[in-house]
């Protein structure tokens, strides 16, 4: 009978063919660098969750079998257990933590989100089964997760950063089931390959590390597929029960809403649509014009004192400047991550936008609540960060409401848009490439053990991709204004 680990159930729970390869073919996996950090900061958590008991015994062994010994000799102390091992019915579970309590244990699974999402209870529930059928008598189960009201302080003290749920009774229903799940996940494993298309499910509750095999193991896949609509209330899986897997073969009849026809009938034309209205309305914002972008980090366990667990602390800001004249040039700010940058932005932020000038971003409710963030926490700058919040315009309604490609494949995401204006800018060539990729470089600079080497490659891979989305939004609004060429100056 092959084994089995709380993990392993929770991937057969999203789609038995991930558990089938990560078995079968691991080599196929592809992890994505912004999953490994969320693994890290996953593990940072679980460190703060042991740091509250100082006289806890860590199980940290070379293999499972002396795990299990050793998890075996820690209950026979009545200490708190880190990593507590246990195995029933060839499952092995490690608990985070198992805590002495009155007639017996509480374990408690620590976990890097904000709520208790359903999944954490499908998990508890395997945990809790296997370490019972263990004869450990467990008297409640909880799930400790970060509580988003906590403000740290600074010198490390996190105490009041985890809240903790007794899930006891709600998990009680669910341990009925395990030994189905098991017996599941274990006919998966001695079948051949499931077969299962890609969708939705391959993102949720995680990212699948084997959609890139998957995908090249669908034969023709679509050029449009029908799950570019977006808010599609589950009509792109009906479409694809009914055999239409491509939004240009799906009948008229079939899209009811306004914004899927607008989107289904220029991808059918194939030809992009600009309405009349976008060049007017740039046409009238003063100049100077500023065009600018804030990258942040959101951190489960703050790091800077006066901050919030997943508060989106703005590192990094890039702003294209055009005069009257039409002639550019270019300002920015970037974090070296040895401290706080939230003062440093700001101030430097006041410098270069001035006082007059319309104040260009993509999403103004992003840049706006972090500009609105900063006067909170800087009330001696609030004056002057609130009035550029005045003086702001978004290009993503007008881009929404007068522009579409089909290329732009249901989004209109700066890099969804970009490619279809200015080709030559797309973002494949950056090695910092989205938001995401940008957290994690920053995540690297803020770590002091990061080489030099690696320090300066990120510095400059964060440089060279928010300076592209402000040149992003120069060329998207050039394109909406019919100006080809132009000055440049740094
Ligand atoms: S990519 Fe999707 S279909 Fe393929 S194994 Fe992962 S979840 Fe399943």
């Amino acid at each position: 009978m092959a084994g089995l680990s709380k993990t392993r159930i929770s991937e057969w729970f999203q789609c038995p063919k991930r558990l089938w390869l990560k078995a079968n073919r691991p080599e196929e996996a592809v992890l994505e660098e912004s999953q490994l950090v969320r693994m890290e900061a996953g593990n940072t958590v679980g460190d703060i969750a042991r740091s509250f008991y100082e006289n806890g015994i860590l199980i940290e062994e070379p293999d499972s079998l002396r795990e299990i010994s050793a998890t075996k000799a820690a209950l026979t102390k009545r200490k708190p257990i880190f990593e507590a091992t246990f195995l029933h019915k060839s499952v092995l579970i490690r608990a985070d933590l198992l805590i002495p309590a009155r007639g017996g244990y509480r374990m408690v699974e620590v976990k890097s989100g904000a709520e208790v999402k359903p999944y954490y209870l499908d998990d508890a529930a395997i945990q809790s089964w296997v370490a019972k059928k263990d004869a450990i008598p467990l008297r409640k189960v909880e799930i400790a997760y970060i509580d988003t009201s906590f403000v740290y302080n600074g010198d490390g003290d996190y105490s009041g950063l985890l809240k903790y749920e007794d899930v006891t009774e709600q998990i009680a229903p669910k341990e009925r089931h395990v030994p189905k799940w098991i017996a599941g996940a274990q006919a998966t494993l001695a079948g051949d390959m499931p077969e299962r298309a890609t969708g939705k499910h391959c993102k949720e509750p995680f990212g699948c590390p084997f959609r890139t095999f998957c995908e090249k193991l669908e034969r023709k896949p679509a050029k449009y597929p029908v799950e570019i609509l977006p808010r599609d209330n589950g009509l792109a899986a009906q479409l694809r029960a009914d055999g239409y897997a491509d939004l240009r073969r799906v009948p008229a009849k079939r899209i009811t809403s306004k914004s899927h026809q607008r989107i289904w009938r220029i991808t059918k034309s194939g030809q992009p649509e600009l309405l009349p209205g976008a060049r007017e309305a740039l046409q009238s914002l003063p100049f100077p014009r500023y065009y600018l972008d804030f990258e942040t980090i959101s951190l489960a366990v703050p790091a800077w004192r006066n901050t919030r667990p997943y508060a989106m602390v703005p590192f990094q800001w890039s702003c294209h400047i055009e005069s009257s004249d039409r002639s550019m040039k270019h300002a920015g700010f970037l974090s070296d991550g040895s401290s706080d940058p939230r003062r440093e932005f700001a101030v430097s932020l006041i410098k270069v936008l001035r006082k007059r000038g319309a104040v260009i971003v993509y999403n103004a409710s992003f840049e706006g609540a972090r500009i609105k963030d900063l006067a909170n926490d800087f009330p001696d700058l609030a004056p002057e960060l609130l009035a550029i919040v005045d003086r702001i315009f978004d290009l993503l309604p007008l881009t929404r409401d007068h522009y579409y490609h089909p290329d732009m494949k249901g989004s209109w995401s700066i890099k969804a848009v970009l490619p279809t204006v200015a080709p030559e800018l797309a973002y494949d060539n950056l090695s910092v490439a989205n938001g995401g990729m940008a957290q994690d470089a920053f995540t690297k600079l803020m770590d002091p053990q990061t080489s030099p080497t690696l320090r300066r490659q990120q510095y400059d891979a964060l440089l060279k991709y928010c300076e592209r989305d402000t040149l992003a939004m120069v060329k998207i609004a050039h394109y909406f204004e019919g100006i080809k060429a132009r000055k440049s100056r740094r």
